[in-house]
């Protein structure tokens, strides 16, 4: 019988601060990215906490070469510098090898062999009267003569597959991982790490308490929640910031034509600080400041005590 998470530690005293940045290499830094990266850094500073950046270069066919060079230049342009050194997670695949195996020990994950028409297809049979998009737990029950594809993470039915959280910014939320998402993918059929697997590891490894980040994530954030019980780690906090759109509606990014910030000098660095600083819903009164540093560290202030909880 696979075992489910066993109770949460008592929790102790709060552990200082610990935030992150976890930009993916994809491309250079933009207005949406910044709008995070900035969050996340003014949230840490205004609890008196330690942020770092870490590269998620995971996805190899994603990545392109030189970003994450670009992306760290733009940061220390705009005054944003990771507390530690960045951490690539290219190079951390014997840890999310070690989390597999212990979650496969414990008899929580499958090889799966759906193929993702296979996958689609059963989704239209099974679920089609209830509009849901959940794995159907075909290879739940063994791989049937198919050959290993990706690994799945089980998730628990019933009650015990309502994950609730409380968002710092976007209130109570609540997904039943059941039906809503089915067992998820840890590694991926073409043997990259899943990001719920990586993110999780790392999260932990480095002892992150708040998550900050885009919008987009809130819908992983009940698979990493359950995730992290299964690994006995730690909840973070999680705060997740109102995505900048493109014409089109959806997420700026580079597909849909998010150019890539020119920080050539200052005085542009600080136009693109105050962009995302009223994105964040922070006082008009700071594009008055004509200083960088003072800009942060009204900006810092100005967080506190609108999101300083
Ligand atoms: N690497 C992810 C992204 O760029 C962010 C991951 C996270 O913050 O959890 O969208």
């Amino acid at each position: 019988m696979p075992v489910g998470p066993g109770p949460r530690p008592t929790p102790g005293p709060a552990p200082r601060y610990r935030g992150r940045f976890a930009p993916s290499p994809t491309g250079p830094l933009h207005q949406g990215s910044l709008v995070t990266a900035l969050a996340s850094w003014l949230d840490a500073r205004a609890h008196g906490g330690v942020w770092i950046v870490r590269m998620e270069d995971l996805d190899e066919p994603r990545c392109v070469p030189g970003a994450a060079e670009d992306i760290l230049a733009a940061l220390s342009r705009l005054g944003l510098h990771s507390d530690e050194p960045v951490v690539r997670q290219s190079r951390r695949h014997a840890y999310y090898e070690q989390a597999l195996a212990s979650l496969t020990a414990r008899g929580l994950v499958y090889p799966c062999g759906c193929t993702r028409r296979e996958i689609a297809d059963s989704l239209v049979r099974v679920h089609a009267r209830h509009r849901t998009l959940a794995y159907p737990g075909t290879c739940r029950q063994g791989l049937h003569g198919k050959t290993a594809r990706a690994w799945r993470l089980r998730v628990p039915d019933g009650d015990a597959a309502r994950i609730r959280f409380e968002d710092r910014w976007m209130g109570t939320q609540i997904q039943d991982l059941s039906t809503e998402v089915g067992d998820f993918v840890l590694k991926r059929a073409d043997g990259q790490w899943a990001y719920q697997l990586a993110v999780v590891v790392d999260d932990q490894a480095q002892g992150m308490t708040d998550i900050v980040r885009g919008a987009d994530l809130l819908d992983s954030t009940a698979r990493q929640i359950y995730l992290q019980a299964c690994l006995d780690a730690p909840t973070p906090r999680y705060l997740h910031v109102p995505l900048v759109l493109a014409d089109d509606g959806e997420k700026l990014s580079k597909q849909n034509g998010a150019a890539p910030l020119v920080l050539d000098t200052p005085a542009a660095a600080l136009v693109a600080l105050k962009n995302a600083a009223a994105h964040l819903g922070l006082p008009a009164s700071l594009g008055t400041l004509s200083h960088g540093d003072d800009f942060l560290a009204a900006a810092t202030q100005a967080w506190r005590v609108r999101y300083g909880r």
